[in-house]
C-alpha cells in the first residue's frame, strides 16, 4: 500500500537527538552545553529510557572497588547527575555500601553502581536537560528519516498533534535500537549470528522485604544468586523458569528490592507483537515468581509487588556496523585508542540468547578492568551527519556487556553530543571531527576518556 501526505514542519534545530535514554540525555545536554540549539525527541513521557521506564534503577559501569579504594572511570554529566541525586536523597551513596557483600547486587562490582530513586531520577534528568537549554519533546516517536546525498535533512515524527517533520543539521541516534540508522540506510547487525538476542526482562520492585534476614542468609551461605535454593525447587517442579538464578538489588529504601530475575527468551525488541507478548507473559511470570519468593526465599515472606515496570527491558536488538568495530580481542588485550572518548568499568555480560543464565565469556581474563570506547564506533559509514550512541554502537556482540550499561552509555552520549556541537560549528562531517578537541572538551567538564585518568578515592 502506498500512503502519501503533506506534513507541517515542527521546527529546525542544529542538533536533533532521537531517544531520551541515558545516552540521548548525555548527547543532548553536552551538545546544548557547547552552544548548539538542541531538540530531544522521546517516545514516552520521561528521560532515562530503560533505566527509568523499565525500572532498572541501578547504573553500573562508572567505577569499581579495589581493596579500600573506589576507582571511577565515568565523570562529567554522570558525576553531576549523581551529586544532584545525592543532594535530594535520590540515590544510595556508594561510600555507604558494604563493599564485600553489598545488598545492592551482592557482588562488589554491582555494589559500586549507583542505585537511584526512579521518580527523583526522572526529575533530575529533566532539571539538568532544561538547565542546559535542551528543548524536550515527549510522547513523540521518530518514524522516518529523509535523506539526501549522504545526509539526513529531516526526521518524520508522530505524536498526538499528528505527523510532522523536524529539520536538523546534525542527528544523534540514541534510540537504543538504531532506529535512525535503519531509517537512513546505515549498516546494522541484529543480535548474534542467526539473529538470537539476549533475553528481555520485565522488572519488578517489591517492598516489605526483611533485608536483615536476607543479608544473614547471604553472609552465611554466599549463595548470592540463590542457586542452592533454586536447584531443589527445580527438581520438585516448583521452579519452571528457563533460568536458574535470582537477582535482587536493594533500592534507596531498605525494604524495597528490584527483582531483576525473569529472563524472557525469544522476545524481539523490534517487533510490536513480540513486545506485547513479552509484557503480558512477564506480568504473569512476575506474580508466579512472587509466590515462590514468598514461600521459599529468606526475607521475602511478606514481600508485595510495589510496581511492575510499565515497559519491558530490552537488552539487545540492532547495533551499528560502523567505521570501527570494537572487538572481543580489544577487551582481552586492553587496547588503548587515540580516539578514546569513554570508559566502562563493567565486565562481560551478554548472556546466551537461549540459555539466559549462561555468560559465554565468563572467566575470560582481560588485561585491564576498563574498556575504552573509540570515537569511530559511533560513526555510521553511510551517513555523514549522523552519530550513534548508547547500547547500539559498533561493537562485537560480547563487547556490549561493558558498553551497554548505563553510566558508559551516558558517557558515550556526552561524547556524541560534544562532537555534534563542534561539527555543527565547523559545518563538517562527523568523521572529520577533530577528536582531540572533543576529548579535551569532555575532560574540561570532568569527563574521563583515558585509562590512565581513572580517579581513586577512599
Ligand atoms: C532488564 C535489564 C537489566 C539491566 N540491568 C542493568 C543494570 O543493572 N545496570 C546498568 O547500568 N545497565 C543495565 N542494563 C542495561 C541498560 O539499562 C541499557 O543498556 C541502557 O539503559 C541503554 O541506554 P540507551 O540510552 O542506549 O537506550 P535506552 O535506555 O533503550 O533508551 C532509548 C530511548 O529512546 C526512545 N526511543 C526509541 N526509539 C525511539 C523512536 N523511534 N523515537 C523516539 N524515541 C525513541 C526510547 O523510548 C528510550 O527512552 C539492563 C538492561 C535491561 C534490559
Amino acid at each position: 500500500m502506498r500512503y502519501e501526505k503533506i506534513i507541517e514542519s515542527a521546527g529546525e534545530y542544529d542538533v536533533v537527538v532521537c531517544g531520551g535514554g541515558f545516552a540521548g540525555f548525555g548527547a543532548a545536554c553536552a551538545a546544548a552545553r557547547e552552544g548548539a540549539n538542541v531538540i530531544l525527541i522521546e517516545r514516552d513521557g520521561c528521560l532515562g529510557g530503560t533505566g527509568t521506564k523499565a525500572m532498572v534503577n541501578h547504573m553500573l559501569g562508572a567505577r569499581r572497588f579495589e581493596g579500600n579504594s573506589i576507582f571511577t572511570c565515568v565523570g562529567g554529566l554522570f558525576s553531576e547527575l549523581e551529586n544532584r541525586l545525592l543532594e535530594i536523597n535520590g540515590a544510595v551513596d556508594v561510600h555507604s555500601v558494604n563493599r564485600d557483600l553489598p545488598a545492592q547486587g551482592w557482588y562488589p562490582l554491582l555494589g559500586a553502581g549507583l542505585v537511584f530513586d526512579n521518580e527523583k531520577m526522572k526529575l533530575v534528568l529533566e532539571e539538568m536537560a532544561l538547565k542546559y537549554g535542551v528543548k524536550l519533546l515527549y510522547m513523540t516517536e521518530v518514524v522516518d528519516a529523509l535523506c539526501n546525498d549522504r545526509r539526513i535533512t529531516d526526521v518524520v515524527i508522530h505524536n498526538k498533534s499528528g505527523l510532522a517533520s523536524v529539520s536538523g543539521k546534525y542527528f544523534v541516534d540514541a534510540t537504543g535500537d538504531g532506529d535512525i540508522c535503519r531509517m537512513s540506510g546505515c549498516s546494522l547487525i541484529k543480535g548474534e549470528e542467526g539473529g538470537g538476542m539476549a533475553a528481555a526482562s520485565l522488572e519488578m520492585h517489591v517492598d516489605g522485604v526483611d533485608a536483615e534476614k536476607l543479608t544473614e542468609y547471604m553472609s552465611k551461605t554466599h549463595d548470592v544468586r540463590f542457586r542452592n535454593l533454586i536447584r531443589p525447587l527445580k527438581e520438585k517442579g516448583v521452579w519452571n523458569f528457563p533460568y536458574e538464578i535470582f537477582i535482587s538489588v536493594q533500592m534507596t529504601r531498605p525494604d524495597v528490592f528490584m527483582i531483576n530475575t525473569i529472563r524472557q527468551v525469544g522476545i524481539d525488541g523490534t517487533d510490536a507483537d513480540s513486545l506485547t507478548k513479552g509484557i503480558i507473559d512477564g506480568r504473569k511470570e512476575s506474580f508466579d515468581l512472587l509466590e515462590i519468593m514468598r514461600k521459599h526465599f529468606p526475607g521475602f515472606a511478606n514481600a508485595e509487588i510495589r510496581q511492575i515496570a510499565p515497559t519491558i527491558g530490552i537488552r539487545e536488538t540492532y547495533r551499528l556496523s560502523g567505521e570501527y568495530v570494537l572487538t572481543t580481542d580489544d577487551l582481552i588485550t586492553g587496547k588503548d585508542f587515540e580516539d578514546g572518548i569513554a570508559l566502562s568499568a563493567y565486565h562481560w555480560d551478554m548472556p546466551d540468547p537461549k540459555r539466559p543464565s549462561v555468560q559465554p565469556l565468563n572467566g575470560v581474563e582481560t588485561a585491564s578492568p576498563y574498556t575504552q570506547v573509540p570515537y569511530r564506533c559511533l560513526l555510521p559509514k553511510e551517513v555523514d551527519n549522523l552519530i550513534v550512541t548508547g547500547r547500539c554502537i559498533s561493537a562485537e556482540r560480547e563487547v556490549l556487556g561493558p558498553v551497554r550499561v548505563m553510566a558508559p552509555c551516558l558517557a558515550i552520549g556526552e561524547a556524541a553530543g560534544t562532537s555534534a556541537a563542534l561539527v555543527f560549528r565547523d559545518g563538517i562531517a562527523f568523521k572529520n571531527a577533530d577528536v582531540e578537541i572533543i576529548r579535551r572538551k569532555i575532560k574540561a567538564h570532568g569527563g574521563i576518556v583515558d585509562r590512565i585518568d581513572v580517579k581513586e578515592e577512599k
